[in-house]
């Protein structure tokens, strides 16, 4: 079977690529196993030019086709931020998530995005990113356990729950990340259609 590395070492976002990949032939490994992995310096200005320098560096690493995502949330009134800056806003989830309540005291706009680039490298080189999005709005309180990150105090647009308390079923069909992935997808299958037709 063919198998394509996703680089992260973060369980649940392998947990979640892993059941977005459910049904399709191919096995997916992750950075956790591949310990010896130096990582990367994420320093790109943008989640798209993150999520390509994390895709080439596991490509070139593991010496197979690899995906890297980078992702954050964007909160309106806080012109952006934290964005890619979203996982060194604070030390620990619970952290950032106090620490961005905070800043949203008093403030009537709590619109916000989840954004997610995915990037797709091949062969040493990148072949094309995507990025998904998700919008909603910033609760005045964590509600639920689910998710990670940020997932308590954001809730999805036509839903009255937050990511933290819908079932993960629900947020793999409407995250920013399922729907970055569903167009890298719709990507390969066309490729792989051109592929088809040229024999
Ligand atoms: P990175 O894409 O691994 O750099 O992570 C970016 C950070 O954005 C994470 O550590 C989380 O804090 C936040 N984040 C990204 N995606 C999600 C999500 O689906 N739910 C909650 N927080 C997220």
């Amino acid at each position: 079977m063919a198998y394509i590395v996703v680089a992260t070492s973060n369980e649940h976002k392998v947990e979640e690529y892993r059941k977005l990949l459910d049904g399709q032939n191919v096995e997916l490994k992750s950075l956790l196993d591949y310990p010896g992995f130096p990582g990367v310096a994420e320093d790109g200005k943008t989640f798209a030019e993150n999520a390509g320098i994390k895709a080439l560096a596991a490509c070139k690493y593991c010496d197979v086709p690899a995906f890297a995502d980078d992702s954050g949330l964007e909160v309106e009134a806080l012109d952006g931020r934290p964005g890619v800056y979203s996982s060194r806003y604070a030390d620990s989830d619970p952290e950032r998530i106090a620490k961005l309540l905070k800043e949203l005291e008093g403030k009537d706009n709590r619109r916000a995005r989840f954004v997610c680039a995915i990037s797709i490298a091949f062969n040493g080189e990148i072949i094309e990113t995507f990025e998904g999005e998700v919008k909603g709005t910033i609760t005045l309180a964590p509600r639920g356990n689910g998710g990670f990150g940020y997932d308590p105090v954001f809730q999805p647009d036509g839903y009255d729950q937050t990511f933290g308390e819908l079932p993960q079923e629900v947020k793999n069909k409407i995250s920013h990340r399922a729907n970055a992935f569903k167009k890298a997808m719709d990507f390969v299958d066309e490729e792989m259609s051109a592929l088809d037709a040229d024999f």
